[in-house]
């Protein structure tokens, strides 16, 4: 096992990260296989939003921090639907709302347990069989039907390039999904109004802040490598 950053590194990291982050982004620090350590050492730098992967691994460490405050908890990996309850439970914010399918089970039992969670489509905008997310063509033909859902609060897209894509590449992606959140809202479609745009990881980030990213996820740059 690698030794994991002292609790200074980590601060010193979000410290001058937050620092260079313009106004309107928003840091989520990754901590999935990360120990609940790495996040009371990043909250002691400010940090209140942490992104999961996993819906099990995230409660067991919430379990753990319920003396730290304010906390919002993202949960961004793909989510399976007998897994939807749980995640509507422990997680504010879903950004990897992947299918019209898992989309009508959140609404369905947002609305059983009365919560309203913020939620990002995940697009995959160049195929991609590792990736979960709508194609574009599945998304448009969703869309009327996502409008409908009461009780999610569908505030933006979520995307991550292929692991092996260039930064031009990456940067043609990114640059897409905001074209494709201002078609979106040029729709006029009565709840979704699209204003968030969850991309730009360790590798990637500068990209994603210059081509309108609001919410950047990082991970090892903030906490090192993860434990295998
Ligand atoms: C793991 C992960 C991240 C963070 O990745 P880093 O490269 O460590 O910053 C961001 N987003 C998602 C969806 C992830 O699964």
């Amino acid at each position: 096992m690698t030794a994991s950053p002292s609790t200074n590194s980590i601060i010193d990291r979000v410290t001058s990260i937050t620092k260079e982050l313009p106004p309107q982004v928003r840091l989520i620090g990754v901590s999935k296989r990360q120990p609940a350590s790495a996040i009371r050492a990043a909250y002691q730098a400010h940090l209140r939003d942490f992104g999961e992967s996993m819906v099990q691994e995230a409660i067991a460490k919430q379990a753990e921090l319920t003396d730290l405050e304010g906390l919002t908890w993202h949960l961004i990996g793909h989510l399976q639907s007998n897994k939807a309850r749980k995640a509507l439970e422990h997680f504010e914010w879903i950004h990897s709302v992947d299918s019209l399918k898992i989309a009508l089970r959140l609404n369905q039992i947002a609305g059983e347990l009365s919560r309203s969670p913020y939620c990002c489509l995940q697009v995959k905008l160049v195929p991609d069989p590792a990736k979960f997310g709508f194609s574009l063509e599945a998304l448009w033909s969703a869309l009327p039907q996502l409008n409908e859902l009461q009780h999610l609060k569908i505030v933006g897209l979520m995307t991550i390039p292929p692991l092996e894509s260039s930064i031009a590449e990456v940067e043609a992606i990114f640059r897409q999904a905001q074209m494709l959140i201002d078609q979106i809202n040029q729709q006029e479609f009565d709840r979704l109004h699209l204003s968030e745009l969850s991309m730009g990881m360790s590798g990637d980030y500068p990209v994603a802040i210059a081509t309108g990213s609001t919410m950047i996820r990082l991970g090892s740059t903030l906490f090192g490598d993860r434990p295998a």
